[in-house]
């Protein structure tokens, strides 16, 4: 996800990128996915065909382009990477199409923030393997066809919801990413903290796991964080005393909640009385735009059951206010 990569310093993309599961048997968890998937590529692997066209949903840092380079991997095809935000003109998407070779993997992320005329020649591409280039302008243009060899288009967006039906319908097979479990992002931490080579115990491991929001990602980010200030207390062993020490230094609750969650229900709850708001309303309350509050914060917040989604609008439910530390209107009780 490129929204959640801002800000990251170059070596933690280094890392990041190096943390990376290369192929299906070390990627942590999501079970139903990975079966499907290599279900997928194993039946086209035999037909000697390259593999449908796959689309991943799920809020960010959950491995969506981590999934793409495995598939890339296990097709033994070449990977490009490009993002719906980057192709802004039909053009753009017709330089990188033509430029794919046969049985190529192209990526492309948040592919719901694609430009419609680029979404047009997507669909034709996707289907016919085929794209129209338009030469010329108003009533001397002419389209003329140009065929792609086949390739794979692994899509990716942060709720399916977002994307046309035409577009979803497109795809061979849809995979929708969850949020981790506690014991599976230790399994991550673990394989993480040995490629860091660095020494953590258990209760380390499972203190780190509870505050990574059930993001693959922030478990990766947050033992980064807690490696720091090993370093400079000068600790060789990292115990579970250190580790909330270090998180605590970092806005991470131990809930897992960053400061956008949190941010989220303060205004929620003091602004809107615990709501119901609509989701435009409070996004604006908390300066950010409309779809960051709705697929990164709001699929935590509800899992965790701290935000309620009515058909009124937003709720904040008791366990929120119990969280916030403040006391719950009386009328606010549903
Ligand atoms: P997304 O594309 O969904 O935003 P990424 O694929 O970039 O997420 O994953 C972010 C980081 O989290 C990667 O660097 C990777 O190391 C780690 N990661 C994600 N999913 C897994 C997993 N299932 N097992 C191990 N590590 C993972």
């Amino acid at each position: 996800g490129i929204l959640t990569n801002a800000g990251s310093e170059p070596e933690e993309r280094v890392l990041e990128a190096a943390l990376r599961p290369k192929n299906l048997d070390d990627f942590v968890g999501q079970a139903r996915v990975r079966q499907q998937l290599s279900l997928v590529l194993e039946a086209s692997k035999i037909r000697e065909r390259t593999a449908d066209h796959v689309l991943l949903s799920g809020p960010p840092g959950l491995g969506k382009t981590t999934l793409s380079m495995i598939i890339a991997a296990e097709m033994n095809a070449p990977l490009r990477i490009s993002s719906g935000p980057a192709i802004q003109h039909a053009g753009d998407l017709a330089a990188i199409l033509s430029s794919l070779t046969e049985g190529e993997v192209l990526f492309l992320d948040e592919i719901h923030r694609m430009s419609r005329p680029a979404e047009e020649m997507l669909y034709m591409a996707m289907e016919d393997f085929r794209v129209d280039i338009i030469v010329g302008k108003g009533a001397g243009a002419t389209a003329i066809p140009l065929e792609l060899p086949p390739f794979t288009l692994v899509g990716a967006t942060t709720r399916a919801g977002l994307l046309p039906g035409p577009l979803r319908d497109r795809f061979g097979f849809t995979g929708h990413l969850e949020f981790y479990s506690t014991e599976e992002l230790e399994l991550v931490l673990r394989r993480s903290a040995m490629m860091l080579s660095l020494k953590v115990n258990s209760a380390a491991f499972s203190e780190i796991a509870s505050r990574s929001r059930g993001t693959p990602r922030i478990a990766n980010r947050l033992l980064r964080r807690v490696r720091d200030w090993a370093l400079v207390n000068r600790l060789e062993n990292i115990d579970a005393r250190a580790a909330s020490a270090a998180l605590d230094m970092y806005e991470v609750d131990a809930r897992g909640l960053d400061r956008l969650d949190r941010s989220v229900l303060h205004a929620l709850c003091t602004k809107f009385g615990g709501g119901p708001v609509g989701l435009s309303t409070l996004a604006i309350a908390v300066g950010e735009e409309t779809e960051t509050v709705e697929t990164v914060a709001e699929p935590y917040l509800v899992r965790e059951g701290l935000l309620g989604r009515t058909p009124r609008g937003r709720i904040a439910t008791a366990a929120a206010w119990d969280h916030l530390g403040l006391r719950m209107p009386a009328e606010a009780v549903f």
